[in-house]
């Protein structure tokens, strides 16, 4: 691997800098070894990259839409080039399987190459007058200095999601990356000054004490908003901090995602999207499938096909080849999967595939059927690879089930029937519909959750506007 990538500290204002309160490690999940010791910068550094952010503003935000491009593209272009070096550093620090990085790295690169032509179509209005010599103009303008906060799962798309299309529209950002997965974003960081963004116009934060460093970013002023991945809980956390400075927020959060199976379906396509949505990233994902609601006339069908299917994953370290299922990301992942387990068969869950952790870092893929909803993954997210198989009688019972939840952001669903695709679709409470499809992420299409799943979209063209706000100017007396 390429040692040029790697770095060991926060990055401000074009520099790598020293200050720092100590350090904490990075572990490697696949094998609890420590894989770097990075200088823990602290609320301080917070500050500082706040205020390089804001003085690399007005310059940047001046720029044309079509310069910022120009460096946007560079920066896909390096992110592209990398790709092998990338995907090595995340599946070392987050345990995905390396083709899984491989393919983070191409999704994530997706985001800033689509943000870096939105950008160029930002367009206002002109608005017929209501008086002869008055003239109506509406125009977007970037929202100011952004502050990206984001979470292990995907150590690099979730920044480009977020600050491709904050930089197209001319905001400045501080990024702070998960204290687990500080170095692909220090990576980042380092092709960004190669791809040639000003100084100032991207900082990366890093330390271990999120809870500081998200407080000085949701109370500060200069700060205009506020773009976070990661639970419900902290969501909460940094909607009632930013409420004094009336801060706009992007929130992603939780999920409880249903997979429903209607009888007509064609069973082994759904196998196959259980396959994909389930157990990517050891299930640690927003959109993974948290329930399994299978029509009972093909619940046999369903559960056999599907834990032969399930017995061939490979578990193991990320880069070994041919490993599908990697580690979880710490023991407090283990613990919290294993608690779901054991809840589920103390309630009557058969756990008909897996069901155990493995040496303290993965976990085998687990089926478990018999499910019902007085079991905590009913209500809970899991972010581990267990899934859970309950059995429905009519559509009208299974979309109840499946919208009997505070989450709203993920759901899938398999049948052949035309009318029923359409009326599940509508009925489904959630912000991202996938109808005979388990993968449905892409740069192209709207990312975001309805209820506690947060607010705001990302990717498409809906995902700039999280960036912008509206101006309009009324010019009088033009005669
Ligand atoms: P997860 O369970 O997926 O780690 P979290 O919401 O705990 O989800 O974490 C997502 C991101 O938010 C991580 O980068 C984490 O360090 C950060 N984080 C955790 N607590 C806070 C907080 N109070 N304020 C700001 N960021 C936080």
């Amino acid at each position: 691997m390429n040692s040029d990538l790697l770095f060991d500290r926060s990055y401000i204002n074009g520099a790598w800098t020293n200050h720092g309160l100590g350090s904490f490690e990075v572990i490697n999940p696949a094998n609890g070894k420590v894989l770097a010791t990075v200088l823990d910068g602290g609320k301080e550094i917070v500050e500082q990259a706040i205020v390089s952010a804001n003085a690399a503003f007005k310059p940047w935000s001046s720029s044309t839409a079509k310069h910022r491009a120009s460096i946007l593209e560079n920066w896909n272009s390096l992110i592209l080039k990398s790709t092998d070096d990338l995907a090595t550093i995340m599946t070392l620090e987050c345990g995905k399987p390396l083709k899984e990085s491989k393919g983070e790295v191409a999704y994530g690169a997706s985001f800033i190459k689509w943000f870096a032509e939105e950008g160029k179509r930002v367009y206002g209005d002109v608005i017929p007058p209501t008086a002869e010599d008055k003239r109506i103009v509406v125009v977007k303008e970037p929202i100011g200095v952004v502050a990206a906060i984001t979470p292990w799962n995907f150590p690099l798309a979730m920044i480009t999601r977020k600050v491709a299309p904050a930089l197209a529209a001319g905001c400045t950002v501080v990024i702070r990356p998960s204290e687990e997965t500080p170095l692909t974003a220090l990576a980042l960081a380092h092709l960004a000054e190669l791809a040639g963004f000003p100084k100032g116009v991207i900082n990366v934060v890093v330390g271990k004490d999120a809870s500081s460093m998200g407080k000085v970013l949701s109370k500060s002023k200069e700060v205009n908003k506020i773009s976070f991945t990661g639970s419900t809980r902290v969501g909460k956390i940094l909607m009632e901090q930013s409420s004094s400075t009336l801060k706009k927020l992007s929130l992603e959060l939780g999920g409880n995602a249903p997979f429903i199976v209607f009888e007509d379906a064609n069973i082994d396509k759904a196998v196959e999207g259980a396959l994909v949505s389930k157990f990517r990233n050891s299930g640690q994902t927003c959109v993974c499938v948290n329930r399994f609601l299978i029509h009972k006339n093909v619940y046999k069908e369903f559960t056999q096909k599907f834990i032969a299917a399930v017995s061939e994953f490979k578990i193991g370290n990320g880069l070994e080849d041919g490993v599908n299922v990697g580690p979880m990301i710490n023991n407090k992942a283990i613990r919290k999967t294993t608690e779901f387990v054991e809840d589920a068969k103390e309630k009557g869950g058969e756990i008909l595939l897996g069901g155990k952790a493995i040496d303290n870092c993965f976990f085998e893929p687990t089926i478990i059927g018999n499910a019902s909803k007085d079991m905590n993954f009913a209500q809970e997210e899991i972010f581990g690879p267990v899934a859970p198989i309950f059995k429905f009688s009519s559509d009208e019972e299974a979309i109840q089930m499946a919208n009997d939840t505070i989450y709203g952001l993920a759901a899938y669903f398999y049948s052949e029937n035309i009318n029923r695709c359409w009326k599940t679709a509508e009925a489904l409470a959630y912000g991202m519909v996938g109808i005979n499809e388990g993968l449905i992420s892409t740069e192209v299409a709207p990312f975001g959750g309805f209820k506690y799943s947060g607010q705001g979209r990302e990717g498409s063209k809906y995902g700039i506007e999280d960036y912008v706000q509206t101006k309009y100017m009324c010019f009088g007396n033009v005669n």
